[in-house]
């Protein structure tokens, strides 16, 4: 067995884990591969073993790989900032985006939408540390921009992403990722149809199924560290 194997392994093992240990129905925490900075021949690796989506950052360098991995099904994810001056590019090559936090790009991103395509899957990325330096948008103005969205025909909000200021306490960890879960049981209380929780990376992936995510976004604990 290579390395690759062993790591999606281990990684596959401790997410079983927290879910048996957190009370989560079994299989119900779904890995995200983030292949952003490696090569069309590690997501192909993987996909071979099984993974089917993958999230990258940037739209130049997934389009890149994407034209490498012409008869792949996968599932591609844009997580990175996404920029306007992009938006044409993500709506037509990717299947999500995880980190919408602007009206404008979203309206930009329902233009771009081909008409051959289902509509594409979004989540709303939630600022929950309230830091000025980070995207995403605050609690305050989460709700207004989910009914915005909603009215968009080419778009299908699906949940919320969260991407917290690194903590190695566990209890640290927690206590953000239940903002965001909390986040999204107000807007399923108001009636919002959402299914995804995006949060948990390799420092925190335990504590975001602890507290509900139901989708990890895990690059490090797969294929190593990122130069
Ligand atoms: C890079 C990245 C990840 C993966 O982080 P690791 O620590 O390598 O698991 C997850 N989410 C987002 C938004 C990222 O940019």
């Amino acid at each position: 067995m290579n390395d690759l194997h062993e790591r999606l392994q281990r990684v596959r093992r401790e997410i079983a884990k927290a879910e048996r240990q957190f009370g989560r129905e079994a299989g119900s925490v779904k890995l995200l591969a983030v292949s952003k900075t490696r090569g069309a021949d590690a997501v192909l690796a993987l996909a071979r073993l099984g993974v089917t989506d993958f999230g990258e950052n940037y739209v130049q360098e997934a389009q890149g790989k994407l034209r490498q991995l012409p008869e792949q099904s996968l599932g591609w994810h844009f997580i990175g900032p996404a920029q306007s001056n992009k938006t044409g590019a993500i709506a037509t090559c990717f299947d999500w985006v995880h980190s919408l936090a602007r009206m404008r790009i979203a309206t930009r991103l329902d233009a771009a939408r081909p008409a051959d395509l289902p509509p594409l899957n979004v989540c709303i990325q939630v600022n929950i540390d309230a830091e000025v330096s980070k995207s995403g948008v605050t609690l305050d103005a989460l709700e207004p921009l989910a009914e915005q969205i909603c009215s968009l025909p080419r778009l299908r909000l699906r949940g919320l992403m969260a991407l917290p200021a690194p903590a190695a306490d566990f209890a640290v960890q927690r206590r953000a990722f239940a903002q965001l879960r909390q986040a999204q049981e107000r807007l399923s209380d108001r009636g919002f149809a959402l299914d995804t929780l995006s949060m948990g990376t390799t420092n925190d992936m335990r504590a975001a199924i602890a507290e509900g995510a139901t989708l990890v976004r895990i690059g490090t604990a797969l294929f190593g560290p990122r130069k």
